[in-house]
């Protein structure tokens, strides 16, 4: 069979009608992109959040509403069928208020679930009429009838034995004679429910579909060309990476760097399928390669930064010479089904960080988790902290990595450092206020 590529968009490269045009001549001019993946547009499903809130006021729900429809409407009026796809936007849409509905009166996980899907839904509609408005073949599909997922809404876990089933019965023999468009981020349970796979999850979705259908390659079409040194909107000294290896590449995502969704590399490294990442803006520009071997492997590779961070440092004299303290800590955390990032331990206390993404982390950690704990112990819980990460290769193994690292950052506060367990990274907590400064001082030592 012929080279298959599958592509995803990103949110604001499905943002307009302009964006959508730019991503329909990325699929046109190469025809082995054969699966599309599409995010929701730009802005949607921050729209479709504020709709899972519980009693959210009829006139407040209506007003969302209408700002979506306005979204999707702006791109509908440049496309010929735009009458049939309005019809069909607007059924979602109604389905959607019902939804918000029932959600304002009495809020579930499986309604919010329901209620997030939207956007995707809406743009893949959309993006397959854009596709045949410039003569490609482009055909929607529902992924919901591969991406089968356990039942826990707002994070679901997707049975790959499953997807892969699904992918090589339904969807590979339609590759054969058109151009798919499916949607990111989304998935169903045993009982038919909508699930999604957690924030910018659609990266994971393409890729759980690049390794379902043995694609040769995966491309991300963003808004930035490539994965670069930092965030580019940290400073404009970052610059994009020509090539990195996928454990860099995954240590980056896993320590903040947005541009992939955490999880993208598993299923790619799973299948040694190449990443490329690029933005759908500038397509001739190039991007970063994304695969097992790479040329170089630099000391210092990146900076990645991860806001939010939450430490929360236990301390027990019954630690000191003693076993089975550390269990019983986690054993709390386990019943509550929080998941420690970094730790570090002293004799008579451990420091833990907890990435906190949605503020229910930071909730639980107020509250009842510190009830628990504190019987076993003396409890601090500190927020408004910044991870910040410095990614390369051999780290643990080269001579004056911390001096250089910590001189440059020489008067910041450094509250917890992890070195060692990863040769890939170096990474440690700042003050909120002082992330940024910490990644331009660290960047133009490390990258200039
Ligand atoms: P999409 O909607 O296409 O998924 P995202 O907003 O999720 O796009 O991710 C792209 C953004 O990731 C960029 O605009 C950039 O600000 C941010 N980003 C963070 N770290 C990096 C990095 N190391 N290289 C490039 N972009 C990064
Ligand atoms: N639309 C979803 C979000 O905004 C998923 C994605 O864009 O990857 O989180
Ligand atoms: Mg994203």
């Amino acid at each position: 069979m012929s080279k298959l590529t599958v592509a995803k968009f990103g949110g604001t490269s499905v943002a307009d009608h302009q964006a959508m045009l730019r991503c329909a001549s990325i699929i046109k001019n190469d025809p082995s992109n054969r699966l599309v993946v599409v995010s929701a547009s730009a802005g949607v499903t921050n729209l479709l959040v504020r709709l899972t809130q519980s009693k959210v006021a009829l006139p407040e729900q209506a007003e969302i509403i209408e700002a979506i429809r306005k979204i999707q409407f702006n791109i509908t009026q440049h496309l010929n069928c735009k009458d049939e796809l309005n019809h069909s936007i607007n059924n979602l849409l109604d389905e959607l208020t019902t939804y918000a509905q029932v959600q304002s009166t009495s809020a579930c996980s499986r309604i919010a679930d329901a209620i997030l899907s939207f956007g995707e839904q809406m743009s893949s509609r959309i993006f397959a009429q854009v596709l045949q408005s410039i003569g490609v073949d482009g055909h929607y599909f529902d992924v919901r009838n591969v991406m089968k997922t356990n039942s826990l809404y707002g994070k679901a876990v997707v049975n790959t034995v499953e997807l892969h089933q699904n992918c090589q019965q339904q969807l590979a023999p339609l590759l054969t004679k058109q151009v798919i468009v499916t949607q990111g981020f989304i998935g169903q349970d045993e009982d038919q429910y909508t699930t999604t796979l957690g924030r910018g999850g659609s990266d994971y979705s393409a890729a759980l579909l690049a390794e379902a259908l043995d694609a040769d390659d995966l491309a991300i079409w963003t808004d930035v060309v490539g994965i670069f040194t930092t965030d580019p909107r940290i400073t404009d000294q970052a610059r994009s990476i020509k090539e990195i290896s996928f454990g860099e590449a995954a240590e980056m995502a896993t320590f903040g760097a947005k541009i992939l969704h955490p999880a993208t590399l598993i299923p790619a490294m799973r299948h040694n399928i190449p990443v490329f990442v690029g933005s759908s803006k500038e397509p001739d520009k190039g991007g970063t390669k994304i695969q097992q071997k790479v040329d170089s492997a630099p000391t210092y590779r990146s900076i990645a930064l991860r806001r939010e961070q939450t430490l929360v440092t236990v301390k027990s004299p019954a630690m000191l010479h003693a076993s089975g303290f550390l269990a019983k800590v986690f054993n709390v955390l386990a019943k509550h089904e929080l998941s420690v990032d970094l730790i570090t331990t002293s004799e008579i206390s451990v420091a833990m960080t907890f990435d906190n993404p949605t503020g229910s982390t930071q909730a639980l950690l107020n509250s009842t988790v510190v009830q628990e704990l504190e019987q076993l112990c003396e409890v601090t819980v500190e927020h408004g902290l910044s991870l910040v990460a410095v990614i390369g290769n051999k780290m643990q193994k080269t001579n004056g990595v911390g001096s250089r690292i910590f001189d440059t950052i020489d008067g910041i506060n450094v509250r917890m450092i992890c070195h060692g367990a990863s040769e890939h990274n170096l990474c440690f907590l700042v003050d909120e206020h002082q992330a940024n400064q910490t990644v331009e001082k660290l960047h133009s030592a490390l990258f200039a």
